[in-house]
C-alpha cells in the first residue's frame, strides 16, 4: 500500500545551538506551496560531534543542508568542493549534495545583496560601507560588496586581527575597492559612508547599547543591521528617530534561504510566502 507514497526528502540545517533558527519555517512553507514532498529539519550538533554527524550524512539520506554558526568553517574540510566565493571567504552556508559528492556555497553574501538591491533599492556601485564587526557575515558582506564594485569598504572589529585580515585579504582579491581596517570606531569616517552595518552580535539583548553613535552616521545613509529578532534593535530605532533609512536582517535571512533552496531544488521557491511565514514567526516570538 505504502510503495505509491513518494519517497520524502530530508533537507535541513546544522548549528549549535539551532533551536532559535528560522530556516525550517520559511523551507517547509515552500516545500508544501510547491507539493515538494520534502522537510527541513533542525540538526542541533555540537562542535566535538561534527565529525560524527558528516560520517552519517549518507544514513540520514540528507539531500542538501544549510550550515550555521559555529560550524560554518569547520565544515569546509569534510566537503568535496567549494565554491570560489565560498573559498575566498572561508565559510559555508549551504550544501548540496549530488551522486554522493557533497559542494559548500555562501548563499550569505548573495542574500545581502538581492535584499539591499531588489527590497531596498540601493545601488552598490561606488558607494561606501562601513561595517562593524569582521566575523563569518562581514567576511561574507565585504567579499560581495567589492565584487559588486563598491567603492571603499571601512571595517572596524573589537578584534584588531581578524578586521585587519579580512581587509588584506579582500583588498588582494578586489584592489580596486578601498578596503580599510580600523583600530579605532572613532576614526572610521562613517560620516562618509552611504551604508552603515552592524555585523556583530551587539543588539540581540534589549539591554546592548548600539553599536555607534548614531549621531556620527550620515542622515542620507542606509543602516542595516544583520540581526532581525528583535526586529528593531537600538541602532535601527535610533537611526529612525533621527530620519535615517534603516533595515534589520530579515531579508538577507530569506534571500540566503531562498538561493539554498533554488541550487537544492532547481527551481523558484514561493518567496513572498517564505517572508510572511518568516515575519509571522518572529512577530509571536518577541
Ligand atoms: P562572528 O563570526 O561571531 O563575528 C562577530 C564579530 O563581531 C566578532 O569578531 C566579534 O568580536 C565582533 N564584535 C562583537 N562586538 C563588537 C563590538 N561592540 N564592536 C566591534 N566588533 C564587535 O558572527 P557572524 O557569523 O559574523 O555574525 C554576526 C551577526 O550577524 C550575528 O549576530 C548573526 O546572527 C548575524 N547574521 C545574520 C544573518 C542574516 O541572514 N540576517 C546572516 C549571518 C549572520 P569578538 O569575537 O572579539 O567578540
Amino acid at each position: 500500500m505504502n510503495s505509491m507514497r513518494k519517497h520524502k526528502e530530508i533537507y535541513g540545517v546544522i548549528g549549535y545551538p539551532v533551536a532559535h533558527s528560522y530556516s525550517a519555517i520559511m523551507h517547509n512553507v515552500a516545500f508544501k506551496e510547491l507539493g515538494i514532498t520534502a522537510e527541513y529539519r533542525l540538526f542541533s550538533v555540537e562542535p566535538k560531534n561534527l565529525d560524527n554527524f558528516m560520517k552519517r550524512i549518507g544514513y540520514l539520506e540528507i539531500s542538501g543542508f544549510n550550515v550555521t554558526i559555529p560550524h560554518k568553517e569547520a565544515i569546509i574540510p569534510f566537503l568535496n568542493g567549494l565554491s570560489d566565493a565560498a573559498r575566498a571567504i572561508g565559510a559555508v552556508n549551504t550544501i548540496v549534495i549530488e551522486r554522493n559528492k557533497m559542494s559548500g556555497f555562501n548563499t550569505d553574501g548573495p542574500g545581502f545583496i538581492e535584499h539591499i538591491t531588489k527590497d531596498l533599492n540601493f545601488t552598490i556601485k561606488g558607494k561606501t560601507v562601513s561595517i562593524v564587526g569582521a566575523g563569518g557575515a562581514a567576511r561574507a558582506l565585504t567579499y560581495y560588496l567589492a565584487k559588486n564594485e563598491a567603492g571603499a569598504v571601512y571595517l572596524y572589529d573589537l578584534d584588531r586581527d581578524k578586521c585587519v585580515s579580512l581587509a588584506a585579504d579582500m583588498a588582494r582579491k578586489y584592489p580596486g575597492c578601498d578596503i580599510l581596517p580600523f583600530s579605532d570606531l572613532r576614526e572610521m569616517p562613517v560620516e562618509k559612508s552611504h551604508l552603515f552595518m552592524n555585523a556583530t552580535p551587539v543588539g540581540l539583548n534589549k539591554d546592548d547599547p548600539e553599536v555607534i553613535d548614531v549621531g556620527r552616521l550620515n542622515p542620507r545613509s542606509l543602516v542595516y543591521d544583520l540581526l532581525y529578532n528583535p526586529q528593531e534593535t537600538r541602532l535601527l530605532y535610533s537611526a529612525r528617530k533621527r530620519g535615517i533609512r534603516a533595515s534589520n536582517g530579515l531579508g538577507m535571512l530569506l534571500y540566503q534561504g531562498v538561493l539554498a533552496f533554488e541550487f537544492w531544488k532547481k527551481v523558484k521557491p514561493p518567496v513572498e510566502s517564505m517572508r510572511n511565514a518568516l515575519k509571522e514567526a518572529i512577530a509571536k516570538n518577541k
